[in-house]
């Protein structure tokens, strides 16, 4: 094994495996230490703020007095780190008093805070390479000469300290690898996440925006991924109605007291936007969770054990204050729409209506071709019970009853002990994204408590009152990150019963075929397909071109043929050769193009 030299930020000199996590993040730290030589020499007078290296990539923050370093530069920037990894080029370890590390540093006031910030009875470790002396955070690679495969990303704005109320410097990012094809493949790896990022997709396909000056974390659904949005949600809604759910519109707020009583307002408050205070005694929360409005549907109507289970789902709008830096796209919003439902059961209930439910999931996956996902079933800790709600023989039922379910239905699962939530076990199914992550896309969560505190209850069959258990579930989750993930792994092309637009009519020439092409349109649209007509004045391959682009399903080409024949010339996304077909033949088509998902 190669073995190479590491610096420790108290001085100390290491030889370690050239392979593990620890080599690389000294690499890219001394990369990043390059990178801070490199602008220090380039641009006189910058001030330098964090130098950070994890184990995927590295950045450097900076701050001028005019432009920011833009993406540009960062070629000539590559260069003077070049210039800097040379075989006598050695990181030394300098110890020195505070005063002279700031004197060192003079009108950089982030060099200054970190110096202060790391500094040990008056004294201060510092790096220096080239030119520059840096506070020792990290370990560092000792020999540049090291520094061969790396590569600067990409630039974007960052707060110092990641606090909005300080100033925002430039963050600049990179990646470096001991060997080529590591950078290599990092970088290809890269492309194809970026070509699948939701948010790049959605500006090209004009899907949707968010912008932090109009509200941070706050999407604008445009009207093409208004469309997706609106057929998943008459999607979702039939399937469940078909289900036996009773779907329910509840509102955005609710008085605070409701989330006091459910434990929200003591253990979910930084999650929570502060409550509005109307004035005349009352408080107004905007909730963050769906939970209690049902339960007030719940609660209205004196229920008997004949009406268990009883189904209640919404398309439920709900708030969370997600930190600044947490937001991502549609990923990660402070608004969002959770397609939540919440059963009402007895005791005994309980494994049916868990396997109803998760047959439910499975349809819907089906549906959405999603093939690859697994099964985690959290129970309680057997050795810490005090951590959980205390009803032993209802852990006891309940797992067994979740369990069994699985088991019945032949399903393989991953059982975490002591993962359960503190008020019952659950069920988590975890997708891959099209990246690799893994995520929870939809669970079913049992609960025991909170029918507890809102002191819930049906008349049983012996004419008693009876405590039911919720099932909390979700299905696809929140409409927004369902469609980072669907957008995601479709790469944009979404199947055709989700197209926004499903087919693009390009009249050869407008004067000629302008109206025929309209007559098309006029009967899909009347069968319910999201058809329309180019009529711009443009050259039909540019037309053609772009609907492409647009990852359009279905492009009609018409012209003296197709007019004649009542026909349509079809080119399929993704297909090179167009063929000719009457309109009927058309229409049969993509009707059955469209109805795919439900046709088992
Ligand atoms: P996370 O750990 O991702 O914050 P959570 O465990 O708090 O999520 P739940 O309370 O179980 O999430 O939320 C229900 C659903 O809402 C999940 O499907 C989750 O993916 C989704 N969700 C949670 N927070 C957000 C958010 N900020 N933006 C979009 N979807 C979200
Ligand atoms: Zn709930």
């Amino acid at each position: 094994m190669p073995q190479v030299a590491v610096m420790s930020p108290d001085g100390s000199v290491n030889k370690i495996d050239r392979d593990s996590n620890e080599a690389l993040a000294a690499l890219r730290q001394l990369t990043a230490l390059m990178l801070k030589a490199a602008l220090h020499d380039q641009f006189p007078g910058i001030r330098l703020g964090d130098a950070v290296a994890d184990d995927s990539q590295f950045f450097v923050d900076s701050d001028k007095d005019d432009q920011q370093v833009s993406a540009d530069e960062l070629e000539a920037l590559e260069v003077a780190i070049k210039g800097l990894a040379k075989n006598d080029t050695k990181v030394d370890f300098v110890k020195m008093s505070v005063e002279d590390a700031v004197k060192e540093v003079a009108a950089d006031p982030f060099s200054k805070e970190l110096i202060e910030e790391h500094a040990e009875d008056g004294q201060v470790a510092m790096y220096q390479l080239g030119n520059i002396k840096a506070v020792a955070v990290a370990p560092v690679m000792v020999y540049g000469n090291v520094v061969k495969n790396y590569r600067l990303l990409s630039v974007a704005g960052a707060y110092w300290k990641g606090m909005s109320s300080n100033p925002m410097l430039q963050r600049i990012y990179g990646t470096s690898f001991f060997k080529k094809e590591d950078l290599e493949a990092d970088l290809q790896a890269r492309q194809e996440a970026k070509e699948r990022d939701h948010r790049v997709i959605g500006n090209q396909l004009d899907l949707f925006f968010v912008d932090p000056k109009v509200g941070a974390g706050l999407p604008y659904w445009l009207p093409k991924g208004a469309t997706i949005r609106r057929v998943i949600e008459r999607y979702i809604i039939d399937k469940e109605v078909g289900d036996d759910y009773e779907h329910v519109y509840t509102p955005v707020l609710m008085n605070l007291d409701a989330y006091k009583t459910s434990g929200h307002w003591d253990h979910y408050r930084e999650d929570m936007f502060p409550p509005m205070d109307m004035g005349d005694g009352e408080m107004l929360e905007l909730r963050p969770m769906n939970c209690p409005s049902h339960i007030q549907v719940f609660k209205h109507h004196i229920r008997s054990y004949r009406d268990l289970p009883l189904r209640i789902a919404e398309l439920g709008m709900m708030h969370r204050y997600e930190k600044s830096g947490a937001l991502s796209g549609l990923q990660r919003v402070r608004e969002m729409t959770l397609n939540d439902g919440h059963t009402f059961v007895t005791l005994d209930q309980i494994q049916a209506e868990f396997s109803k439910i998760l047959k439910l999931i499975m349809d819907v996956y089906k549906d959405f071709n999603i093939n690859d996902y697994t099964f985690r079933l959290s129970y309680r800790d057997p050795k810490n019970t005090e951590k959980y709600f205390a009803n032993d023989e209802m852990w006891e039922q309940a797992q067994r009853m979740l369990k069994g379910a699985m088991d019945d239905l032949g399903l393989d699962y991953y059982e975490a002990e002591g993962e359960a939530a503190f008020y019952g076990p659950k069920l988590d199914i975890q997708t891959k994204t099209a990246l690799g992550n893994e995520e929870t896309m939809s669970t079913i969560q049992l609960d025991f408590m909170l029918p507890e505190k809102f002191d819930l209850h049906y008349i049983g069959e012996d004419g008693q009152q009876h405590r039911p258990v919720m099932i909390h579930r979700g299905v696809v989750g929140t409409m927004e990150r369902f469609m980072a993930y669907l957008t995601e792994i479709y790469k944009g092309a979404f199947p055709t019963w989700l197209a926004p637009q499903q087919v693009n009519i390009i009249p050869v020439s407008e004067d000629k075929h302008g109206e025929y092409a309209d007559a098309v349109a006029k009967a899909l649209k009347h069968l319910n397909i999201r058809a329309k007509v180019d009529h711009r004045n443009e050259k039909m391959g540019y037309k053609i071109r772009e609907s492409q682009t647009q990852k359009t399903p279905y492009t009609l080409v018409v012209g003296d043929d197709e007019l004649a024949n009542q026909a349509v010339s079809v080119r399929k996304y993704g297909e090179k050769e167009q063929t000719s077909m009457s309109q009927a033949d058309f229409t049969a088509m993509i009707q059955a193009d469209i109805a795919t998902y439900s046709r088992e």
